[in-house]
């Protein structure tokens, strides 16, 4: 019986589901570089690039076992440039009568992909994704019953099902988490090693010049990528992080420094996302760090926090809450996106950093995402939508299961509380405790009403007040909303008045 298997663009993985019984003499594995994939959102150059490369060296990897590989260039005259329009050509020329695919990372292709049967006439089989290490199904379980589904509990479970960091039945240490630890300011002197870049080999070049000729338009610059596109590199990255920058990054993982976005985190999600490297492989490789003495706890601990914990529950909230989560707007925020989240003009120098390291890299570190952007658009009250398919657009390791509760929920509270449990507010206080971006700012951080007054200030007492109803409810949140009460009206007014003016006046 042939069977054809269809991999998608982040399905690039040895243990992939739909390739776990491949028969190689009888099966075909089809790949296609398709305009609709590249373009529903108009995705940074440097992301189409690490996925169609990625792609291309895959079909390589595969052919090289032997297995053959139905391979649709982006250029191929025939090429229909949907994934749908591909499956259908395939399953006519190869006569297959049987099709199977795992389940994709977004809602908008699971939907596609159900109808596949129907349009094709072949059967269809969805296998769940195995590289995760929280299946959909275990996650409903774990959520069914609870009034709230912290992450906290989720991690703990994570950690001792998957025995990382256990020591028998107690977490490594004493403790679950270390995050207390890892709040640290970067002292001036520190300086982060360099992170390993892969220079384009000829396969690359070719999917540079393809996205400079094709997606020329499309946000972010193109020069100056050296991502991992193999298994192999992505080892090598990882292997580099471990030796020289998981040391540093629980202490300072919270910290941001102007024209160094990578600092001592890891860049592994472009590589683990696509599925060019395992979680858990990652997670071994940390605690095993941390057991031969290279790295501290808290740093390693934080680590696998990220990976086993957050990576994982983000994709079960996901599944969980979709499709109804992607139109969640708890705080009614309807600003549209202001022209600088692309351009970077603006006088904040802290969004300006962030922006131009976004356009430049296709990636910014976590706080740069949550406490700077994502806070950014909180306080300003910006459309949820808008914001989702910003953070869709700009960075290369973004993915709807990952992207949208990181956005919606994490950065944006739309969801009413169902990933954290307050909105991560913060004023211009925090950035500068966190960052060196205010000393080379044009606004005083310390000033929150006046022509240089810092617009996080305002803005934070201005969201503050404007939600104080909803906010006072919120246990976490009292320590603001008695501020706000104590403060004297005539500053109140005076801030939210300047907030007015500065919102409108964005563009
Ligand atoms: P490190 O800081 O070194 O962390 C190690 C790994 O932990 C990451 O590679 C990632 O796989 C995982 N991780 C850490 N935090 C999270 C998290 N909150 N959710 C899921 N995984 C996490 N991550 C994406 O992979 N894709 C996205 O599109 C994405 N969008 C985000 C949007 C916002 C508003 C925020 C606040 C966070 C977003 N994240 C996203 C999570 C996180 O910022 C990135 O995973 C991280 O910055 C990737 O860089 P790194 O590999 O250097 O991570
Ligand atoms: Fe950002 Fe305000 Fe600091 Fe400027 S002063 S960098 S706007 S926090």
């Amino acid at each position: 019986m042939t069977t054809l298997r269809i991999l998608l663009g982040d399905q690039l993985s040895d243990s992939i589901a739909s390739l776990a019984d491949l028969d190689v003499a009888a099966d075909t594995v089809l790949m296609a570089e398709v305009r609709d994939e590249c373009t529903y959102v108009r995705h940074h150059k440097k992301k189409i690039v690490l996925v169609l490369s990625a792609m291309r060296h895959f079909a390589e990897r595969l052919r090289a076992r032997g297995v053959r590989v139905d391979y649709v260039t982006f250029d191929d005259p025939d090429n229909t440039h949907s994934l749908r329009g591909e499956m259908l050509r395939a399953a006519r020329r190869l006569q297959c009568e049987r099709i199977v695919v795992t389940e994709p990372g977004e809602w908008r292709l699971l939907e596609d992909i159900s109808g596949w049967q129907q349009a094709s006439g072949v059967a269809v089989e969805i296998r769940d994704d195995g590289r995760f290490l929280c299946s959909q199904r275990q996650f409903r379980h774990w959520a069914a019953g609870r009034r709230a589904l912290r992450m906290e509990f989720f991690y703990r479970e994570m950690r001792r099902g998957h025995a990382v960091l256990m020591d028998e039945n107690e977490p490594a240490g004493g403790r679950w988490n270390f995050d207390a630890e890892n709040r640290k300011r970067m002292p001036g002197g520190v300086r982060a090693p360099a992170v390993p870049g892969f220079a384009p080999d000829a396969v690359t070049q070719a999917v540079i010049d393809l996205v400079a000729r094709e997606f020329g338009a499309h946000f972010g610059e193109l020069e100056g990528f050296d991502l991992p596109v193999t298994a192999e590199q992505a080892s090598v990255a990882l292997d580099h992080f471990i030796r020289e920058r998981l040391a540093g990054f629980g202490d300072w993982q919270d910290f941001m420094r102007s024209g160094e976005a990578v600092l001592f985190h890891a860049l592994i999600s472009t590589s683990m996302n696509c599925g060019l490297l395992a979680p858990l492989d990652a997670c071994r490789a940390a605690e095993a760090a941390w057991r031969d003495g290279i790295a501290p706890l808290n740093a390693v601990e934080g680590f696998v926090r990220q990976i086993l914990g957050w990576r994982e529950y983000v994709r079960g909230i996901y599944w969980l809450r979709m499709p109804q989560y992607g139109h969640l707007n708890a705080l009614g925020a309807t600003r549209p996106l202001p022209e600088f989240y692309w351009s970077g003009e603006t006088g904040m120098n802290c969004m300006a950093h962030v922006i131009t390291d976004t356009r430049a890299h296709a990636y910014a570190h976590h706080i740069q995402r949550l406490m700077i952007t994502g806070n950014f658009a909180l306080l300003a009250g910006l459309d949820p939508d808008q914001v989702d398919e910003w953070y869709l657009i700009v960075y290369a390791d973004a993915y709807q299961w990952v992207e949208m509760p990181n956005v919606r929920g994490m950065a944006l509270f739309a969801d009413g509380g169902v990933m954290g449990s307050k909105p991560y507010a913060a004023s211009g206080a925090y950035i500068n405790r966190m960052s060196d971006y205010c000393r080379g700012c044009a606004y005083d951080v310390k000033a929150a009403t006046g022509s240089r007054a810092c617009p996080f200030n305002f803005l934070y007492w201005d969201f503050i007040s404007r939600h104080q109803d909803r906010l006072s409810a919120n246990p976490r949140m009292a320590m603001p909303v008695r501020s706000l009460a104590r403060m004297d009206p005539g500053r109140i007014e005076a801030m939210r008045s300047q907030a007015a003016v500065f919102l409108d006046g964005m563009g």
